[in-house]
């Protein structure tokens, strides 16, 4: 037997719930369920991945079994009149349902992708000022004469500096906000500037994943001639050895001040270019040129000259996207 603590008996309520309490329905705005599930006997016919948002609701008179709330009958009836998988992470369709009614909405699409910078000047997120394009406006726009989307957004695991290039691929995860379609995608972004590989549709949640990462990465840098004895003191100098670097001078409005432990994993030196491997979030053009001491040691302290990195490739970045991408692929 239930406990009913609100004394229907006396009280409007529909024919659903006078069924369930075993009383007799008053026509009219019922207090137990809202009529909600009157409101929502039109939502029938929804296929695909979906989310329901159900918010507004008084559970305190709703009891008619001890297992069910007001939100999973809601629920429950939906899916019971729909072709729907609920997945939060993929939902391509949002339903919300209030004591007015429902509405639906729909869900965002995330494009997973690497994008190789070939030019320099160009910024990785959009300027207001408009000083540069920006990597997230040449594939957003791209993606939006297929998608069509409300609006979107890159997330990328780190960035390099506007003036620097990256042939080694950068992941990111492109938002399209409310598309029109949420086929997949595949294949290749090319322009003179910005290449990128798009490897198709990934869950919200990948968008965390991938900018609270961080990555080691193997850099290139052009430099005025090294004479073979410098290149053999760099190479032997920097073997996974620790810098301390603090705050450049060039970031620090944007950064927070503070020393940074980062490694040198190897260098490897030619007359007018040097790779170097580091970990993530080394300062390489500081790792040059010292920063006036803020970073140390330096190529610069080391070969008892000053030396400038003049630009800066990424060639690799260690990410271990593509092995999480099979999984999610596969589950
Ligand atoms: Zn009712």
């Amino acid at each position: 037997m239930l406990f009913n603590p609100y004394p229907l008996h006396k009280s409007v309520v529909c024919e659903r719930c006078a069924y369930r309490y075993n009383v007799a329905p008053k026509p009219g705005s019922c207090p137990v369920c809202y009529n909600i599930f009157e409101k929502l006997e039109s939502l029938q016919g929804l296929e695909g991945k979906a989310a329901i948002r159900i918010s507004g609701f008084n559970e305190e008179n709703y009891l008619f079994n001890p297992r069910s709330t007001l939100a999973s009958d809601i629920r429950k009836f939906i899916l019971e009149r729909n072709n729907l998988v609920l997945d939060y992470d993929n939902a391509e369709t949002i339903i919300n349902v209030t004591p007015e009614g429902y509405s639906l909405e729909k869900g965002d699409l995330f494009l997973f992708g690497r994008y190789f910078k070939l030019k320099n000047m160009i910024s990785q997120k959009r300027w207001h000022r408009k000083k540069w394009n920006s990597v997230e406006e040449i594939i957003g726009d791209y993606l939006s004469q297929i998608y069509k989307p409300k609006a979107y957004y890159m997330h990328a695991s780190g960035r390099e500096d506007v003036d620097a290039f990256n042939i080694g691929g950068r992941a990111f995860v492109m938002e399209l906000q409310k598309p029109e379609s949420f086929q997949d995608f595949q294949g290749l972004i090319e322009t003179p500037e910005v290449v990128a590989i798009i490897y198709g549709k990934v869950p919200r949640s990948f968008v965390k994943l991938v900018s609270d990462s961080h990555f080691d990465k193997l850099y290139l840098c052009h430099h005025d001639p090294f004479s073979p004895e410098e290149r053999k003191k760099l190479e032997s100098t920097f073997q996974n050895l620790v810098i301390s670097q603090y705050t450049p001078k060039r970031v620090e409005n944007r950064r927070a001040k503070k020393t940074r432990k980062k490694t040198v994993y190897w260098v490897k030196s030619f007359e007018t270019f040097t790779y170097v491997a580091a970990e993530a979030g080394t300062y390489i053009k500081e790792l040059f040129h010292g920063d006036e001491g803020r970073t140390t040691p330096s190529f610069s302290e080391v070969l008892g000259r000053e030396v400038r990195c003049r630009d800066l490739t990424v060639v690799k970045t260690w990410d271990f996207f593509l092995d999480v991408l099979k999984n999610v692929r596969e589950r």
